[in-house]
């Protein structure tokens, strides 16, 4: 069956699905081709637009501030501001009211797992009443059951980083016995469902079992597992119980934020009309009079073409398989796009573990439109476009700019892919 769209996006991750709704609203007809799970199921789910300045000052309190500081090939400076407020405006039409911090160009400071503050541009509901400009006292609870999250050494960490407020930690039984190997998705849909523990509900059990160490805290932090589909009431339930704001620390994989938004984003997607196909890898593109005329899907080993006027290439970085790397170099394996990278992999790396890696800003080289270009600045090919974490001048990690950078370039790519048509 001969697959024909106006515009066709490959990678269904942040920058993907943005970039699919900027090229729908242009009126394209667009499919998002996408293989796996997006790095969103590792993600916190925060928002960050720029938290430090390449020279590691920060946390910024405005990322715009910082933008000058950004080398001349950061695809913050490619896009401009602009583009950067658009990919938020975007993200906040989406998400509606399950995120916060549109009322303001500040960084909040959100408190991480490892009791780390990360400066953040938007932040989930259920973890605003956690920000660290807030100085009420604060107590955080883990489970004996989930050693990624100490909650007292989180507290120390907090409490050494200066916050304004005391931190507590304290470690408990999740109410409901599971199997050690549970999941964070298991103790969410206990809560989510209430499930009965003993005669009474999971949500009241485990208000209960904080309760004896409450000891006048405002506000109680989880680690991010209270519910998924019933969220909003089981944090209402639980406040209720305790006479204290609830809320959630993001936490590592799988992160139930991260997989949340993952929903939101892939249901604005069929609100908005995308034709989507998953779990499929494109794994070549045919080209006709220098353009891309296709892009070939392996379905279960066969090779289908997708046909598009249009093609924004947004499969990650380094982590996403967009960008891959090998003793003989870094490529871009779909297209097989340039990406500068030095011969010597020894100059990929500095010594310092935690210095800045030349190979965290690998990637493509966009133009002014955001397509990718060969080694003489040319344009790869007329029709195709590239958003996000394949797109190189960025080292995100540092700077914690990456869900910015995929928003900012998956608005302008999208609607270029758009345009073009
Ligand atoms: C552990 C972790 C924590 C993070 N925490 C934060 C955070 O706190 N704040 C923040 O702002 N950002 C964070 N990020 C970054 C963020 O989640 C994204 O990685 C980043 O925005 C890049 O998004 P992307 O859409 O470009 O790529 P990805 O999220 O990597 O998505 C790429 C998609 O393309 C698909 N794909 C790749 N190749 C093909 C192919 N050939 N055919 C079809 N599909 C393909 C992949 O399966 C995937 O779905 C984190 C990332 C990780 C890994």
């Amino acid at each position: 069956m001969a697959i024909e769209e106006d515009v066709i996006v490959v990678g269904g991750g942040v920058a993907g699905t943005v970039a699919a709704l900027s090229a729908a609203e242009t009126g394209a007809s667009v499919r998002l081709i996408t293989h796996k799970k997006s790095t969103l199921r590792h993600a916190s789910g925060l928002i960050d637009v720029l938290g430090y300045t390449p020279d590691a000052d920060g946390p910024l309190a405005d990322p715009f501030e910082g933008l000058d500081s950004l080398p001349e090939e950061h695809p913050y400076r490619v896009v401009g501001e602009d583009a950067i407020r658009e990919g938020l405006a975007t993200f906040d039409d989406i998400v509606g009211d399950e995120y916060h911090g549109e009322h303001t160009d500040a960084n909040a400071l959100v408190p991480t797992h490892g009791g780390a503050v990360k400066p953040t541009a938007r932040y989930p509901k259920a973890a605003a009443a956690g920000v660290a400009s807030d100085d009420r006292d604060m107590l955080l609870v883990g489970f004996a059951s989930m050693t990624d999250f100490e909650a007292s050494l989180a507290a120390d960490h907090l409490d050494a980083a200066g916050v304004p407020f005391e931190a507590r930690g304290v470690t408990i039984e999740f109410p409901k016995r599971f199997r050690a190997d549970a999941k964070v998705t298991r103790f969410a849909k206990a809560l989510d469902t209430d499930e009965d523990v003993g005669g009474r509900g999971t949500r009241e059990a485990l208000a209960a079992a904080v309760e004896p160490h409450l000891d006048g805290a405002a506000r109680v932090g989880f680690p991010s597992l209270l519910g998924d589909d019933h969220r909003h009431e089981v944090r209402a339930d639980l406040e209720a119980y305790l006479g204290a704001e609830v809320f959630e620390v993001p936490m590592g994989p799988p992160s139930l934020p991260g997989l949340r938004l993952e929903d939101l984003l892939f249901d604005a997607l069929d609100e908005a009309g995308v034709g989507i196909s998953s779990g499929n890898k494109a794994v070549g593109y045919e080209t006709d009079d220098g353009e891309v005329s296709a892009v070939i899907v392996d379905r279960k080993g066969r090779e289908i073409p997708y046909h598009a006027d249009a093609f924004v290439l947004a499969t990650g970085g380094l982590v996403g398989k967009g960008i891959d790397s090998s003793r003989e170099g870094v490529r871009e394996p779909l297209f097989d796009c340039y990406i500068p990278h030095p011969d010597d992999r020894y100059d990929w790396f500095v010594e310092d573990a935690f210095g800045d890696h030349p190979f965290t800003s690998f990637g493509v080289v966009p133009d002014d439109r955001l397509r990718p270009t060969r080694a003489d600045g040319h344009a790869e090919f007329e029709n195709l476009f590239a958003a996000g974490g394949v797109v190189g001048g960025a080292n995100v990690a540092a700077e914690k700019s990456a869900s910015g950078v995929s928003l900012a370039t998956g608005v302008v790519a999208g609607r270029a892919a758009g345009d073009s048509i």
